[in-house]
């Protein structure tokens, strides 16, 4: 059980959903991290007091330590800062809710202090999920997940003492704003429709994810690394309600799932209270008035980023690196409205035919991969 959390991205889609949960558990809240949203940080340290409150952007960092010269707060900003955030000693747990690659350094930090991870930051799994977890094993540290379908497949897991006995992982996939369209189609669709995600409101850049199915592709690397399974089975299915969470198929052919309405702050929950459960304030799903659930395959020919994730899983090395970073390049070119949504892919894929995968990576060979792809992105 959580006491005390250093928050990684608090400002955040995430972020903000931990501090409901970290309120209503009557956790203690010892660090709060962001990029450079000054308003919000300011009103977040006065309510939590934490001990340290850390901005990327010195700028910012600057400003919030202005504005907070009457709390005991202290200011850092930078790598640095966010390193001294993820190792903060008053916090037993480590919220991971930045977004993007730059989580790697802090969660390798907060794993060797033996912290609880709740992860919620996928891309460090996706980047470097082979040495995450073997540091992990090595420190005894847990990882959490708070992704919603790896909760689901971890829920799902309680009581499964030996992993030979899975068949296979199902993640559900909502199938984003554009379900249903062809390649052609895509070619025409603009940010702000990307930005409309049906069922889960969301960070920027996971909400482009979504409407690519890069989202999925990066879960599907996730759950291989977190359950040390190889790709094959690992699999993604169209679930358009987003009621089930995902599934575990055992080799008797029991599936386990989790079931209940889209809401992130029960997976963060679980990641405080596990391994017991604490009452939710949220009504729970009701299964007579939620409608059918439908469950269908995949369009990988209007969106190939399932498909290359899946490959960049068989490939293993540093492959996974190289495809993160440059999908997260590519996507804020076209939140940009520099390129369009096809392009996408097309952007991950050049970088992968550009950068040349390295095997048994060290921690600089993936970053050095990060470094290359996301040049190969912005030179193409
Ligand atoms: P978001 O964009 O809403 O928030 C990101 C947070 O990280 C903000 O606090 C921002 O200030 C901070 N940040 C951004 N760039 C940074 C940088 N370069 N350095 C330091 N801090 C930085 O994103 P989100 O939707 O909350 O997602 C966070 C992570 O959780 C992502 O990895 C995402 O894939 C994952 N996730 C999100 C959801 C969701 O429902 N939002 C669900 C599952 C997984
Ligand atoms: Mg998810």
């Amino acid at each position: 059980m959580t006491h005390s959390i250093a928050l990684l991205g608090s400002t955040g889609s995430i972020g903000r959903q931990t501090l409901e949960v970290a309120r209503e558990l009557g956790l203690s809240v010892a660090v709060l991290t962001a990029r450079s949203q000054v308003d919000l940080m300011e009103r977040q340290v006065r309510e939590f007091c934490p001990r340290l409150a850390v901005m990327m952007d010195p700028d910012a960092a600057a400003e919030l330590r202005l504005r907070l010269s009457d709390t005991d707060t202290q200011v850092l900003s930078g790598a640095e800062g966010l390193l001294a955030a993820a190792t903060a000693h008053e916090a037993d747990t480590v919220v991971t809710a930045v977004v993007g690659s730059v989580g790697l350094a802090p969660t390798l930090a907060a794993i060797r202090q033996k912290k609880r991870i709740a992860l919620a930051n996928k891309e460090t799994l996706v980047c470097a999920g082979e040495l995450v977890m073997s540091e992990a094993r090595r420190c005894g540290a847990e990882i959490i997940p708070v992704d919603s379908e790896h909760s689901a497949i971890f829920q799902s897991l309680q009581g499964c003492r030996d992993m030979e006995q899975v068949r296979r992982l199902l993640l559900t996939c909502s199938g984003g704003p554009f379900f249903g369209k062809s390649r052609a189609e895509l070619n025409e669709v603009r940010p702000e429709d990307a930005l409309r995600h049906p069922n889960w409101s969301m960070g920027a850049k996971i909400t482009i994810d979504s409407a690519t199915l890069m989202n999925k592709g990066l879960e599907i690397i996730e759950a291989m690394r977190l359950y040390c399974l190889p790709v094959e089975q690992v699999d993604a299915v169209i679930h358009r309600q987003s009621i089930v969470h995902s599934l575990v198929e055992y080799r008797d052919g029991a599936m386990i799932a989790q079931l209940g309405t889209p809401d992130m702050k029960l997976p963060i929950r679980y990641a405080f209270t596990f391994p017991d459960r604490a009452p939710s304030p949220a009504p729970p799903l009701d299964l007579i008035t939620c409608g059918a659930l439908t469950f269908e395959k995949p369009d990988e020919d209007a969106f190939p980023c399932l498909k290359i994730a899946r490959q960049c899983g068989k490939t293993g090395g540093t492959a996974c690196a190289i495809m993160n970073a440059a999908n997260e390049e590519a996507v804020m070119a076209f939140l940009r409205r520099e390129i369009g949504f096809n392009d996408i892919s097309r952007r991950v894929e050049h970088a992968l035919s550009r950068v040349a995968v390295k095997y048994a990576p060290t921690l600089e060979d993936i970053l050095e991969a990060d470094r290359l792809a996301r040049a190969a992105v912005k030179d193409q």
